[in-house]
């Protein structure tokens, strides 16, 4: 699996590096066994190619592997799973103390990504501390308490848009990313499903409330145009982060991933809980 960038590490010294901006004489002497894998909490190592045409590309050294909850972590397992699952039912009623570590686990995420950008001393920020020799630590993908009964809660891994993949079909995955907008639809039943689309010039994902939202939080989609209203016509940015089944969008060829929403818990816009935030906004409607 090819991986679009590595993060490198030297001492102190922690940036990302593109495939592009290496050739294997600057790799052998300055980069070999200083690479690993970007993605939060993963410790795999990276090594840099080069083909003979000069195609450039990282991928993972071998023997390495990737965490668990990694977009490039490939199990052969996985591999035989994905080709039996085709639009398979997932447990999406997910509780409010999965969701909350969920969340938690993500704003280590965005802490630690931030925090690369400018120059890092960041030993109290943790988990991706990367041993001399690249070995993985033991990392907890999130899964839900233990103690509830009948089913086994899903593990939920956390995605940025452009770690998203056909693997992740399916699946309850955290997503995050900026909105561009939103629109509310009406279907010929006269239910309502609504959607935001995330603002990416090279994933084409969206956010979806289908009519199961609006009949689990009738209260909530209600106020939706005044949702809408503020997200169209605002300037700033939203970042919105939300917990949901990822599905693939219709049509093919392959169009871009839908994220299905059913619980209003599960998803935050500016760090603020859904219902919050559109509380806040009756509030000052009628100020
Ligand atoms: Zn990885």
């Amino acid at each position: 699996m090819k991986i679009p960038k590595a993060l490198y590490i030297d001492d102190n010294r922690k940036d990302f590096k593109f495939p592009q901006q290496l050739d294997k004489d600057l790799y052998n002497e300055r980069f070999k066994n200083k690479l690993f894998c970007h993605f939060y909490g993963c410790n795999a190592k990276i090594s840099f190619n080069e083909r003979k045409d000069g195609y450039k590309y990282f991928s993972t050294w071998n023997k390495s592997s990737h965490a668990e909850d990694c977009p490039y972590c490939v199990t052969y397992k996985d591999e035989i799973k994905r080709s039996k699952v085709l639009d398979k039912q997932v447990d999406t009623n997910l509780s409010q103390s999965h969701i909350d570590k969920i969340f938690k686990r993500l704003d280590g995420k965005l802490k630690y990504e931030n925090n690369l950008d400018t120059t890092v001393t960041d030993e109290q920020n943790g988990s991706k501390l990367v041993n001399e020799n690249g070995t993985k630590e033991n990392i907890q993908p999130i899964i839900g308490d233990s103690d509830s009964s009948t089913t086994k809660p899903p593990k939920v891994y956390i995605r940025a848009l452009d770690e998203l993949s056909k693997r992740d079909f399916n699946k309850i995955r955290c997503v995050y990313g900026s909105i561009k907008n939103m629109q509310i639809e009406k279907n010929q039943d006269g239910s309502k499903y609504a959607y935001m689309n995330f603002d990416s010039s090279e994933v084409n994902a969206s956010i979806c409330f289908p009519p199961a939202f609006a009949v689990n939080n009738q209260v909530l989609i209600d106020k939706f145009d005044l949702l809408r209203e503020y997200i169209n016509t605002n300037s700033e940015t939203f970042l919105c982060q939300c917990i949901g089944d990822v599905k693939s969008k219709k049509g093919k060829p392959f169009k871009g991933y839908n994220v299905n929403i059913f619980q209003a818990e599960a998803i935050r816009i500016n760090d603020i809980p859904l219902e919050r935030f559109i509380y806040n906004l009756v509030i000052s409607s009628k100020l």
